[in-house]
């Protein structure tokens, strides 16, 4: 499937800005909003916004399905997805890869309905209840974060082909959200979507290296090489990790993820969080002053080699 074909549906991930505008309603709701919706194998389009449409998968969302399917992440991506920009900026992701020879179904999708509801990517959890950029911009990675968490508001997504808004079940959107586990995924996803719609408010002013690239995709999907790179590397001479921290990297898949987080927006935006060992600064100081030195040396000798070819006297003091 193409990215153009892609685009033409997409889940809403990182809020109102992903999805088509046409079906937002202009209403902002809060968590005590009533709404009328209910989605069952016995709606007449069950299962129709399981195919056509991009779904982009969380670090969160990756590491349950490859729990949920006992494979690792290596393989999940293989086979299972496809890679994406995220949010229109240059940092690379995945999103679920739908069955080309199927009429562009999930993967995942039955006429019995999800094969893998229980652990569902976020994307899927949010429709029909969108929540509002409350990312974006400044401070969302610092400072002001929280206040811009609490000006968060939700909006209505109706798609047209959806006839879950016929039904009769009224709940607040807080009780739709509880039930669809929305809130757990909130959770989880947070940081890292916002290191994504930080580096979109940066628009084209910066760009990320190669390398920073390569980093943010291994670590937002492939848990299992993240792993290994904090533990083989240098990284535990280089960063003053604590022993704790250093065992749940070991042990526990989902500190490990919030660490990854962590890491990044310290690696990519210099956020706060992560410190360098003393020696490690020292060493790097002393290499870049001995570049440093390299480098007027080198000038002094190309100056000297011009005053030469010309025949003119050298300053003995150079
Ligand atoms: S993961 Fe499940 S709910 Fe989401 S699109 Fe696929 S089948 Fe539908
Ligand atoms: S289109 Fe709406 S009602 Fe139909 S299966 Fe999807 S969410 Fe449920």
């Amino acid at each position: 499937m193409s990215e153009k074909d892609m685009s033409v549906k997409e889940k809403t991930l990182f809020g109102k800005g992903t999805a088509n505008p046409s079906n937002i309603m202009p209403q902002k709701l809060t968590l005590d909003s009533k709404i009328k919706f209910r989605c069952h194998p016995g709606v007449k389009c069950f299962t129709a916004c399981c195919r056509g449409i991009k779904i982009v998968l969380t670090p969160y969302d990756i590491l349950m399905l490859k729990k949920r399917l006992n494979i690792p992440a290596h393989e999940f991506l293989q086979e299972y997805t496809t890679p994406v920009y995220l949010e229109k900026t240059d940092m690379p992701g995945v999103a679920l890869k739908l069955r080309e020879d199927d009429d562009n179904k999930c993967p995942f999708v039955t006429p019995e309905g999800c094969t893998v509801y229980t652990d569902r990517p976020s994307a899927c959890r949010y429709y029909p209840v969108g929540m509002a950029d409350f990312h974006e911009g400044q401070g969302a990675m610092g400072e002001g974060a929280d206040q811009k968490d609490e000006e968060k508001f939700f909006f209505i997504v109706k798609e047209d082909h959806c006839k879950g808004f016929e039904e009769d079940k009224e709940w607040t959107v807080a009780e739709w959200r509880a039930d669809q586990g929305v809130d757990v995924r909130d959770e989880m996803n947070k940081e890292w979507l916002r290191l994504v719609m930080r580096r979109k408010s940066f628009g084209h002013q910066a760009s990320l290296s190669e390398q920073a690239k390569r980093m943010f995709f291994m670590s937002s999907t492939d848990l299992d090489h993240f792993r290994r790179f904090i533990l083989e590397s240098t990284f535990l001479d280089t960063y003053i990790i604590d022993d704790e921290t250093v065992e749940k990297i070991k042990n526990d898949d989902v500190e490990l993820m919030l660490f990854s987080f962590k890491y990044l927006a310290n690696a990519l935006f210099g956020a706060e969080g992560l410190s360098i060992r003393e020696d490690k600064i020292q060493e790097k100081v002393k290499e870049i002053q001995e570049r440093q030195d390299d480098s007027v040396t080198q000038s002094i000798q190309d100056y000297k080699d011009i005053k030469a070819a010309r025949g003119e006297e050298i300053d003995p003091d150079l």
